[in-house]
């Protein structure tokens, strides 16, 4: 809202002029003991000098005699918006605004609509960035700055659809820190969620960048690895194991002396995500079991026919490291 700039209907026209002139004012209220009576505007100026081209502006014209009588008001009690609907379908320019005793309290212009719909809308960019990293923060595990458990159903959701859709295959790697628990108690539990993030920042460096893993819970992480074969998952898993246990990172209650992780790998087809997680969880419990330290492969019906389907069509597998502990679980 402006300062309004205010007269009496007795004042002469052509003071009215010279003080909307010096103060640079597009109109004036015309008041009675406070209440407006009327508005002179410049479009109303503008018509009186048409009028009067002739024969010139009478000296002694008043206010009373040339204002738009009645103005439509605003009330500082009403909303915003209100005000935005009555310059609109009355085609105002000027709204005299008026205090609950009726009394002039001032004005709102096109000028300030623009600038308060400016505003509007700088906040409303604000609030779609909180939104927006909210809604990111929300997907991310803020230990390891990993997709958390939602983000990955989500995108497990979508590999489910695309697999029934379009017949595509994914894979996915349940790795499971070993030895976790003896971890904590020895070096304590700050120094395991220090250990977390480590294995979570190898396990981030080292995934190709089409994949993603994502912290499944506790000690866990799941790699995702969409439109893959089950041969290649395995040694791309197979890579992620070998990459933490190069970093030697100290784990004393471990037998082989530093975190290693355990892996179980399965197969994404038309089937339910949380069945493959299943598959991938008695591998997993396969590779707990042999030693640790190691990627099994789970063994699922059909998953022979799956993969002979899946070479065809992507290639062969990547070659069998010599050095890999990839295993294929027993179903
Ligand atoms: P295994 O080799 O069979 O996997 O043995 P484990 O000890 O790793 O497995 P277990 O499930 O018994 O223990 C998992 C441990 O992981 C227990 C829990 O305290 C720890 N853990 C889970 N989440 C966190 C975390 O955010 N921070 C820390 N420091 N520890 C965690
Ligand atoms: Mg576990
Ligand atoms: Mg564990």
């Amino acid at each position: 809202m402006s300062r309004a700039k205010s007269g009496s209907p007795e004042d002469l026209l052509v003071d009215v002029i010279g003080a909307l002139a010096i103060s640079s004012s597009s109109c004036m209220v015309i008041c009675s003991q406070g209440i407006p009576v009327g508005i002179i505007t410049e479009q109303d100026l503008v018509r009186l000098f048409y009028k009067y081209s002739e024969y010139g502006l009478p000296d002694d014209l008043t206010a009373g005699e040339v204002m738009t009588k009645d103005p439509i008001t605003f009330n500082t009690a009403m909303d915003l918006s209100e005000a935005i609907a009555i310059m609109k379908t009355q085609n105002l320019r000027h709204l005299p605004v008026v205090s609950e005793t009726g009394k002039l309290a001032g004005l709102i212009t096109l000028g300030d609509m623009v600038e308060a719909y400016s505003v509007l809308v700088e906040e409303n960019h604000k609030l779609e960035e909180v939104s927006e990293e909210l809604h990111w923060l929300s997907m991310e595990d803020c230990l390891t700055e990993m997709p958390n458990r939602r983000a990955m159903e989500r995108d497990l959701m979508h590999a489910e659809a695309r697999a029934q859709r379009y017949n595509e295959t994914y894979t996915v790697a349940l790795i499971d820190i070993d030895f976790f628990k003896p971890y904590n108690d020895y070096y304590g539990h700050l120094k395991g969620d220090e250990a977390l993030k480590s294995v979570a920042s190898v396990l981030k460096a080292v995934a190709r960048t089409s994949d993603r893993v994502f912290r499944y819970g506790g000690e866990e992480f799941l790699y995702f690895m969409p439109n893959s074969s089950i041969d290649d998952a395995g040694s791309a898993a197979d890579r992620l194991r070998i990459a933490l246990e190069k970093e030697n990172f100290e784990h004393a209650k471990n037998p082989y002396g530093k975190l290693t992780i355990s892996v179980g790998v399965a197969l994404g087809t038309e089937i339910k995500w949380q069945n493959v997680l299943e598959y991938a969880d008695k591998a997993l419990y396969e590779a707990k079991e042999t030693g640790r330290n190691r990627v099994c492969i789970a063994r699922q019906p059909g998953i022979e026919q799956v993969q002979e389907i899946v070479r065809k069509r992507i290639g062969p597998a990547v070659k069998e490291d010599p050095h890999s502990s990839v295993a294929s679980a027993k179903s």
